[in-house]
């Protein structure tokens, strides 16, 4: 049985997006990105978009209760009633909190957290590429800095939450696309 009902936690370039999206064709089930929402409301133009913006560009964290009731509405869709990948959400560990509740109220549980993890210079020069093929208005290298200092002090943390519950996975994400989606493959299978 695979599990169905994932968390990929993991720092800025670690590859957590294009795995997700890639398991999302594999197992039919939706990639549910925090940051991808945040990006398409300041597109539109949105309240929401306005309010994340300045947080985003500056590579902070946007606050939690703005982040917590995009991540609940989207959860609620039907679409996510048969599984889901989260990618990029919880970050801090009240919105990690505030997912227990919100899964709880939906009478669902998180079953597998895998965590990706490769070298912080690796990840850097990742994200560098990355800003030149998408022009993203938070990788430049300082913004990119801030984001890692931010992922090591206050998402880094909620590995130990989910390690306390026993659902953590962590593999190498170093390697090609294949490789890792193999490693992740195996992961969620076991
Ligand atoms: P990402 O695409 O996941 O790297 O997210 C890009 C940016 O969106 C982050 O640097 C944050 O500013 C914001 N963001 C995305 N998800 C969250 C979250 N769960 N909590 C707070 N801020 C977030």
């Amino acid at each position: 049985m695979m599990a169905r009902r994932l968390l990929f936690l993991g720092p800025p370039g670690v590859g957590k997006g294009t795995q997700a999206q890639r398991l999302v064709g594999e197992l039919g089930i939706p990639q549910i990105s925090t940051g991808d929402m945040l990006r398409a409301a300041v597109a539109a133009g949105s309240e929401i978009g306005r309010r994340a913006k300045s947080f985003i560009d500056r590579g902070e964290l946007v606050p939690d209760q703005v982040v917590i009731g995009v991540a609940e509405a989207r959860l609620a869709e039907h679409d996510a009633s048969a599984g889901f990948v989260l990618d990029g959400f919880p970050r801090t560990v009240a919105q990690a909190e505030a997912l227990d509740r919100i899964l709880e109220r939906l009478g669902r549980e998180l079953e597998l957290c895998v965590v990706m993890e490769v070298a912080e210079p690796a990840l850097v020069e990742r994200l560098l590429r990355r800003s030149k093929l998408e022009g993203r208005s938070d990788d430049n290298e300082e913004t990119i800095r801030n984001r890692m200092r931010v992922y090591r002090e206050q998402t880094e943390p909620l590995v130990a939450h989910y390690r306390r519950r026993g659902i953590v996975r962590e593999l190498d994400g170093l390697g090609s696309m294949d490789e890792v989606a193999e490693r992740i493959r195996r992961a969620i299978a076991a």
